[in-house]
């Protein structure tokens, strides 16, 4: 027997009519410099969404944005999916090869792309053959823009349209919500970019997922800044769950100067936030010269958070950094840490080990480990290490228009290509990336926890471990490390400082000093970028 509930569909056309309904009044500040409110935003986007039809786009088409966090962008975030196209956000670092392979493969039929961004990406306008038009975001630069028929301006063709009427959900009602509202591509390590193409039933239960009180639990009075950008994995669902809680937004436009982050935090009395760790680590050294007194609440994922990051962050403003793990392909959020009730009455260090953990699984999200080699279940003990494997309502199923052959168990589950132990609690460790781990005389070496321990020295800022083949061992651990200014750690030190952390065999051969770590399109540190190094050194 069904229930007698109302099956109607889930769609992102409702985050907005909400927003533009219940919290019209309340804003969004782009750089600190503008300042408009819901209303003005919804307006702009009901505009939008007519110039969307003069330009002849679509249901269904992919409209791409090459774009950093604005007002203008999330717009485009609203605009694009409540009408029934799909947002195909692209990470604005990619190379030109990774860039014209994904817009070729998502078939782009418009590209919205920020004027100083444009020279990059028109660079392949001749390889870009689908594109029909390139409407340029206005983004206060003064960048030459090539006289192109194709090429428009944002904001003549949104002042010159007339704005659609009417509440979105009515108007665009979805047969099924499990219409694709969202495209976003893996960074492409290994092998050609994998498009995850969300829908908006994923997108809507994701938010609603992160929203509960007792994880981000976004609320009307929080001021949510996404320093992540919003074409890095929907940058954490942060924009629409800000909007469907009616939270003002504070987008920090095209500059990650700490500086700049740390202004907007201070003057827009920002409480929520999230980055990645390398960028908390820039932020850290100035933390004490700024009132973050509003500050209550700051993710960090992407990759792991060293606690002494976190510990950094507790000590100077009283608030961790709360550790979440997740994947483009889980929209991305899967995992959220910190402590619980039971952890109240544990000593200060074994919270600071908590905290470390990536944390406890969503509502909706399942996980688990298994066996790499037999794919059999292993227990939930904190020591078993296994591949984590997830499932749930806004895990990806399959990749768009590629074979997704081994990305996917039997019986459907994510094979995350991640290493890790879940504890009796339900916490869950990340171990390593299974491709990061470092093999040495037929053992595994966890680089995570390398990096652990040495960026647990005072003196270092950031700190990789990759494989160095090694004609005995196989591989062996070598650390490239950056530290602070005027900090003056020898590899000595640091070998003295982790000694007594790790086995004595998992020490790293050579430590290697660099000025700063080489980056990732996502700001994360680059494991790619040094093995090449090092191959050509
Ligand atoms: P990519 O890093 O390939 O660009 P994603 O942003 O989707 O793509 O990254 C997902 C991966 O990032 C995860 O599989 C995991 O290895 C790593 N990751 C994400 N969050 C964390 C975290 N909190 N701790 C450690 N690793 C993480």
């Amino acid at each position: 027997m069904d229930g007698l509930m109302q099956p109607r569909p889930l769609t992102i056309a409702h985050i907005l009519d909400r927003a533009e309904r219940l919290f019209a009044h309340k804003h969004v500040v782009t750089a600190g410099s503008e300042r408009l409110t819901y209303a003005e935003v919804a307006g702009h986007t009901r505009r939008l969404a007519t110039v969307l039809d003069s330009l002849g786009v679509p249901p269904g088409a992919r409209v791409a944005t090459f774009a950093s966090n604005s007002r203008r962008h999330l717009e485009l975030y609203l605009g694009v999916p409540a009408t029934k196209r799909v947002l195909h956000s692209i990470n604005i670092r990619l190379s030109a090869e990774h860039l014209e392979y994904i817009v070729n493969h998502a078939e782009d039929d418009v590209v919205f792309v920020d004027r100083a961004l444009l020279p990059r990406l028109w660079a392949s306008v001749d390889r870009l053959p689908r594109v029909r038009h390139w409407v340029v975001l206005p983004d206060g630069t003064t960048t030459p823009i090539p006289a192109d028929p194709r090429i428009l301006d944002y904001d003549e063709l949104i002042s010159g349209a007339a704005p659609f009427e009417g509440a979105f959900e009515d108007a665009f009602t979805l047969a099924d919500e499990n219409l694709a509202s969202g495209l976003c591509y893996t960074s492409g390590t290994t092998g050609p970019p994998k498009g995850v193409l969300y829908s908006h039933r994923s997108t809507v239960l994701h938010c609603l997922g992160t929203l509960a009180a007792g994880l981000i639990g976004i609320g009307e009075s929080d001021v949510v800044l996404p320093i992540v950008p919003m074409f890095h994995a929907n940058a954490w669902g942060l924009p629409y769950g800000a909007m469907m809680a009616g939270a003002a937004l504070v987008l920090p436009g095209a500059s990650a100067e700490p500086a700049h982050l740390l202004r907007l935090m201070e003057t827009e009395r920002v409480t929520v936030a999230g980055a990645v760790p390398t960028v908390w680590t820039s932020l850290a050294p100035e933390l004490r010269a700024h009132d973050l007194s509003a500050t209550r609440f700051l993710l960090g994922g992407g990759s792991a958070v060293p606690p002494a990051l976190s510990e950094t962050y507790r000590a100077a403003i009283g608030v961790p950094i709360t550790h979440s793990w997740g994947m483009t392909e889980i929209s991305p959020v899967g995992v959220i840490g910190g402590t619980r009730t039971q952890h109240r009455d544990a000593t200060p260090e074994e919270q600071v080990a908590v905290r470390a953990a990536q944390g406890q699984p969503l509502p909706l999200v399942n996980v688990r480990i298994v066996d790499v080699e037999t794919g059999r279940e292993l227990p939930r003990d904190g020591h078993a290490v296994g591949e984590l494997q997830v499932a749930g309502p806004w895990v990806a199923g399959g990749y768009f228009r590629v074979d997704s052959g081994g990305s996917f168990t039997a019986d459907g589950w994510l094979r995350t290509g991640d290493l890790a132990t879940i504890d009796a609690e339900g916490y869950l460790r990340l171990v390593d990336r299974i491709k990061d781990l470092i093999k040495s005389g037929g053992e595994w070496i966890s680089s995570v926890e390398l990096e652990t321990a040495i960026a647990s020295h005072p003196d270092v800022v950031e700190v990789a471990v990759i494989a160095r083949p090694d004609p005995r061992w196989m591989e062996r651990p070598v650390a490239y490390v950056a530290l602070r200014e005027g900090g003056a750690a020898t590899a000595e030190e640091l070998l003295a400082h982790i000694t007594p952390m790790v086995a004595k065999w998992w020490l790293p051969d050579e430590f290697v000093f660099l000025a700063t770590l080489p980056k990732t399109g996502t700001g994360k540190l680059s494991k790619i970028a040094l093995r090449d190094s090092a191959r050509i050194a």
